[in-house]
């Protein structure tokens, strides 16, 4: 355990209907009183729904946003619009928008900047390798490339807006959740790249959450490695074993 509060989000994705919706708030509602952020993205057209309806210690992110306020950007939304829907957090580079939707470290570089910069909303910034990388034994240098690219645009004193998401590619929706030594091994490694291009207090206090298959059987004891702060979560998040990934750490 650790003095960093306990994190844990709550992917969405594409997936929304007002069964999921009960459901989710029904797990939600036993929550209370984990020692726990929690933040749940549905579907940035459902952001107004959950907001309506959810308990009042879990707080709202979107999933997605763009670098600017307004104007003709056909198909995006800015900060300012999921602000003004209840949001706090937003998600940026999680892994399918980066491989389905083209979005590189140079794209997610403008988005943090205006997030950070233009509003005052938080950002969780999510980094991961490929199975491809992680067997050339690249792991260390994506995740590296990855968190600098986002650490370009965050001053020292903004390190309290951001949560840093670890999620292997090749755990994500495939039920192949990392080992507890392989995520711990990682968030040692980008805690310490961290202090490198900061300095200690900021990589003590930074939060580095793990996201790849996280489920109600496995969060218990990723959740005690040193180095492990909390969880973004996709496909359980909308089942009720979400209630104990955020109590994971009790
Ligand atoms: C995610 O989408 O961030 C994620 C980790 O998904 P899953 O938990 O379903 O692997």
């Amino acid at each position: 355990a650790n003095a960093r509060r306990f994190f844990v989000g709550g992917n969405w994705k594409m997936n929304y209907s007002q069964a999921i919706l009960e459901k989710v708030n029904d797990a939600l509602g036993k929550t209370k009183d984990a020692e726990a952020d929690i933040v749940c993205a549905p579907p940035a057209l459902f952001i107004k729904d959950f907001v309506s309806s959810k308990p009042s210690h879990v707080q709202v992110a979107a999933q997605n946003c763009y670098h600017a306020k307004e104007g003709a950007f056909t198909g995006e939304i800015s900060p300012e619009m999921l602000k003004e829907a209840g949001c706090t957090w937003v998600i940026l580079g999680h892994s399918e928008r980066r491989t389905l939707f083209n979005e590189d470290d140079e794209f997610l570089k403008k988005k943090i900047d205006y997030v950070l910069n233009k509003t005052d909303i938080n950002v969780i910034a999510c980094i991961g390798e490929t199975l491809q990388e992680r067997e050339s034994g690249k792991t260390n240098e994506v995740v590296e490339r990855q968190v600098k690219a986002y650490q370009e645009k965050i001053a020292n004193n903004q390190y309290d807006r951001i949560v840093i998401a670890y999620e292997p590619v090749w755990a994500i929706g495939t039920g192949k959740v990392a080992t507890p030594q392989q995520a711990q091994e990682v968030h040692d490694h980008l805690r310490k790249f961290i202090e490198k291009n900061t300095n200690g207090d900021i990589a003590k206090k930074v939060r580095i959450i793990y996201g790849g298959s996280v489920t109600g059987a496995s969060c218990k004891e990723l959740a005690q490695q040193a180095d492990i702060d909390g969880f973004l979560v996709g496909g359980a998040s909308l089942k009720p074993e979400f209630e104990q990934i955020c109590k994971a750490r009790q």
